[in-house]
């Protein structure tokens, strides 16, 4: 949109136009106080005119920028991540890199192809290897590049969302149906904290209900990976074998179809790319850097 003027020093937008804040924890975004339209002058209307010389009234193009802006508000990205995009992250080793540019190469592949677009990306490694960093980057892209609507939900607050819908007496349909509805569905941390039959219940109903619509992506981030390590690393000792090893973290004990169940497991692997990052958590090595300066 070449009518986009914002001031490219505005400490609020950098030149963007578009203003993201933390607004108790989720991510709100609006156009920025320094934007201006040239050719509405921020009124949203202009004057048109037919070949018959009739004038009649329309919107204005900036307003594709304002209605992308509230499309990322309702998306329910967590609002710690403002500075997160695809171009900010920062590979710390080979299978990061390979993980963005997947990334990459999925928003290259939906922009192509938007409507019969049709592929997933399931996110998995240790806490702080930026996968939930590289889902808002592309939830960001696809909503303010393409204008596609987005909905992020972590695991945890899913369950307890569908549940809250049950004892308000719902119906079943009307508590699942905006998640399998959404075209874009990113779940955070799956897999994570108890998981009864019931969770689990949902959890097919959601997937198979996307799976069956045929038309859906769904990004995943997830501790899990496909396989348990062999051996680890430890600070004092070297690799040891992990079998029966007791400090071990709870996603080190099972691989994602253990958690979720081979159907669901199977149901996500049809037609969804898994990426492993492996790695130290990002914020322990940004700290580290900074208190050895
Ligand atoms: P995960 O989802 O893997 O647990 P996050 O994406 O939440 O990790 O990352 C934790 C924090 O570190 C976030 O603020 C994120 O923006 C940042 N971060 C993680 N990895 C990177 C990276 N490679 N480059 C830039 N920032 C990163």
């Amino acid at each position: 949109m070449s009518v986009i003027q914002a001031d490219q020093t505005c400490e609020q937008c950098h030149g963007t136009g578009v203003f993201l804040s933390n607004v108790k924890d989720h991510l709100r975004s609006r156009i920025c106080d320094c934007y201006r339209c040239e050719i509405c002058g921020n009124s949203g209307k202009i004057f048109h005119e037919d070949d018959k010389g009739r004038s009649f009234m329309a919107e204005c193009e900036c307003q594709i920028l304002r209605r992308r802006a509230h499309l990322l508000t309702e998306s329910g990205l967590p609002g710690k991540y403002i500075r997160a995009t695809l171009e900010t992250y920062q590979p710390m080793n080979n299978s990061q890199k390979v993980a963005l540019s997947r990334a990459n190469d999925f928003l290259a592949d939906f922009g192509k192809r938007r409507a019969d677009f049709l592929g997933s990306l399931v996110f998995m490694g240790n806490p702080g290897t930026g996968k939930t960093h590289l889902c808002v980057g592309i939830v960001k892209h696809l909503v303010m590049k393409f204008g596609i609507p987005c909905k992020f939900v972590d695991f945890f607050q899913l369950l307890s969302d569908i549940r809250q819908g049950y004892s308000e007496e719902k119906a079943e349909k009307t508590i699942l149906e905006p998640f399998i509805e959404s075209r874009v569905l990113v779940i955070d941390e799956l897999g994570k904290g108890k998981k009864g039959e019931w969770a689990l219940d949902m959890l097919d109903q959601l997937i198979s209900g996307r799976y069956n619509a045929g038309n859906k992506v769904t990004l995943c981030t997830t501790n899990y990976k496909n396989a348990l390590p062999k051996r680890k690393k430890t600070k004092t000792e070297g690799f040891v074998n992990t079998t029966d090893v007791e400090y071990l973290k709870s996603y080190e004990k099972e691989t994602l179809s253990d958690v979720v169940g081979e159907r669901i497991y199977s149901r996500l692997s049809e037609n969804s790319q898994f990426l492993e990052l492996e790695g130290e958590d990002y914020r322990k090595i940004m700290k580290g850097r900074t208190s050895s300066r």
